[in-house]
C-alpha cells in the first residue's frame, strides 16, 4: 500500500531539511513556483479530488478558486493545526516527523492563491511541535525555500506560527481567525466567508495541516495518480486515528475507500481478549455513533455521510461490549457542555441540560422525562446555532440515545426499582 503523507514517518531524523531534500524534497514547490501558474495548480488540485481532512471533507480545489482575483487586499494562508477533535491525534505526527512535508504544501498553496503570508495555528499543549515545526520553518529560511525570493523565483513566502489556548472552538476555522486576530475564540456569521473577509478582514484560505501535506506529492505525481489512489469523489490516503478497545492503536494511513472493518481487524489488530465489538466512533467525537452492524462501511467522506455519520477527523474510536453506551454519551455531553463557546442560546443552555439529563440518567437518578425529553432538546440545538459545533451536539448524542436506547431505559428502569 503506498504511503503518502507518512512516507517518512519512523526514519531518523526525519524532520530535517537534509533528509528531506534526499526524497524529492522542495522539488514539487520548484516545479510549481517555476513551471507552472497558480490557476494550473488549481486546478490539478481540483483534479486530484483532494479534500479538507481536518473534517469537512470540502474540495480543496474549490476552496483556493473561490479567493477573488481582484481583490487588492493581502491574502492569506491560515493552517490549521489546533487538533482538539478528542480521538484525533495525526497532525502532531506530521509536525513532528516530517514538518518541510506541511512547509512545501504552504509555499504551493500560497503561490496558488497570491498569498505571501502563511500562519499556523498549532494546539498549545503541542509544544514538542511547535519546537520542531520552528526548527523546520529556520532551516527553510536558511536555505532560501522561505522568506523574499523562493529559490531564485520571484516568490516570497512568510510563515508564523501561532499556539492557541486550549479552546476547543478554536478549531472552527473562523473562531480560529477571531483568535490570530487577537480577540476570544467566538465563531463567525457566515457569509461574508472567509475567503472574501478572512484574517483582518483579507481573503484567507484555512486549511488543514494533513491536507496541505497531500499538496507536494499531487504536483509532483499528478492529479490523475492521487485521484487513483482514493475512492469515488475522495482522491488519495488519510491517516486514521484508531485508539480505544483496540489491540493496536496508532496512526494508519490507508485509502478512502478502505472499510471501517478492515481498519479494526486488519490493521488495529482487532478487540482484545476476544471481546465483541460494540460501537465505533468514526470521525472524531463529533461524529456519530455507529453499531458493530454498521461497520462495513468505506470510510470516505461520501459514504460515512450516506448512512448518517461523519468521516470528521478521521479519529476512530473502538468500544468493546463492556462499554456502558450512556457512560459514554455522558462523557460526550460533559464535553460538548465544557466547549461550548457561549453566543448561541440553544448551543449554550441545551448542552448543559444534555449533560445534566445523562447525568442524571447515568447515575441511576434519572426519572423517564429525563430521557423522554432528550430527543427534544438535542434537535433544537442543532441547525439554530452560529457553528457547526450545535449540529455535532445534536448528531453525536442524538445518536447514542437512538441507537442503544434500551440501555438508557434500564438505567432509568433500575432507578424507578430502587424507590
Ligand atoms: Fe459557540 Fe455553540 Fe454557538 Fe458554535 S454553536 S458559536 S460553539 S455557542
Amino acid at each position: 500500500m503506498e504511503k503518502i503523507i507518512t512516507r517518512h514517518f519512523g526514519q531518523e531524523n526525519s524532520h530535517r531539511l537534509e533528509n528531506y531534500l534526499k526524497d524529492k524534497g522542495y522539488e514539487a514547490a520548484r516545479k510549481a513556483l517555476t513551471q507552472m501558474t497558480p490557476a494550473q495548480i488549481i486546478e490539478e488540485i481540483k483534479k486530484s479530488y483532494l479534500r479538507g481532512l481536518g473534517g469537512a471533507g470540502f474540495a480543496t480545489g474549490m476552496k483556493w478558486g473561490f479567493i477573488p482575483k481582484n481583490n487588492p487586499k493581502p491574502k492569506y494562508l491560515v493552517v490549521n493545526g489546533d487538533e482538539g477533535e478528542p480521538g484525533t491525534f495525526k497532525d502532531k505526527y506530521i509536525f513532528e516527523q516530517d514538518p518541510h512535508a506541511l512547509l512545501e504544501g504552504i509555499i504551493i498553496t500560497c503561490y496558488a492563491i497570491g498569498s505571501h503570508k502563511a500562519y499556523v495555528y498549532i494546539r498549545g499543549e503541542y509544544l514538542k511541535s511547535i519546537q520542531i515545526l520552528q526548527g523546520a520553518i529556520d532551516e527553510a529560511y536558511k536555505n532560501e525555500f522561505l522568506g523574499k525570493g523562493i529559490m531564485g523565483t520571484s516568490c516570497d513566502c512568510d510563515v508564523v506560527i501561532h499556539p492557541g489556548a486550549g479552546a476547543y472552538i478554536c478549531g472552527e476555522e473562523t473562531a480560529l481567525l477571531e483568535s490570530l486576530e487577537g480577540k476570544k475564540g467566538f465563531p463567525r456569521l457566515k457569509p461574508p466567508f472567509p475567503a472574501v473577509v478572512g484574517l483582518f478582514g483579507c481573503p484567507t484560505v484555512i486549511n488543514n495541516v494533513e491536507t496541505l501535506a497531500c499538496v507536494a506529492p499531487i504536483i509532483l505525481n499528478g492529479s490523475e495518480w492521487f485521484f487513483k489512489l482514493g475512492y469515488a469523489n475522495q482522491g488519495g490516503n488519510r491517516i486514521f486515528c484508531v485508539s480505544g478497545h483496540v489491540n493496536k492503536p496508532g496512526i494508519y494511513e490507508l485509502p478512502a475507500g478502505i472499510t471501517l472493518r478492515e481498519i479494526i481487524y486488519e490493521h488495529a489488530g482487532g478487540i482484545p481478549h476476544g471481546r465483541k465489538l460494540k460501537a465505533v466512533i468514526p470521525g472524531g467525537i463529533s461524529a456519530p455513533v455507529l453499531t458493530a452492524d454498521e461497520i462495513d462501511v468505506k470510510m470516505d467522506f461520501d459514504s460515512l455521510k450516506s448512512i448518517g455519520s461523519m468521516a470528521g477527523s478521521g479519529g476512530i474510536i473502538v468500544m468493546d461490549d463492556t462499554t456502558d453506551m450512556v457512560w459514554a454519551a455522558m462523557i460526550a455531553a460533559r464535553f460538548f457542555a465544557h466547549e461550548s463557546c457561549g453566543q448561541c442560546s440553544p448551543c449554550r443552555e441545551g448542552s448543559g441540560w444534555v449533560y445534566n439529563n445523562l447525568k442524571r440518567i447515568y447515575h441511576e437518578i434519572g426519572r423517564p422525562h429525563d430521557l423522554a425529553n432528550l430527543p427534544g432538546i438535542v434537535s433544537n440545538i442543532g441547525g439554530n446555532t452560529i457553528c457547526a459545533f450545535g449540529d455535532a451536539v445534536t448528531m453525536s448524542v442524538g445518536s447514542y440515545v437512538s441507537k442503544f436506547r434500551s440501555e438508557f431505559e434500564n438505567k432509568i428502569k433500575e432507578r424507578v426499582c430502587q424507590i
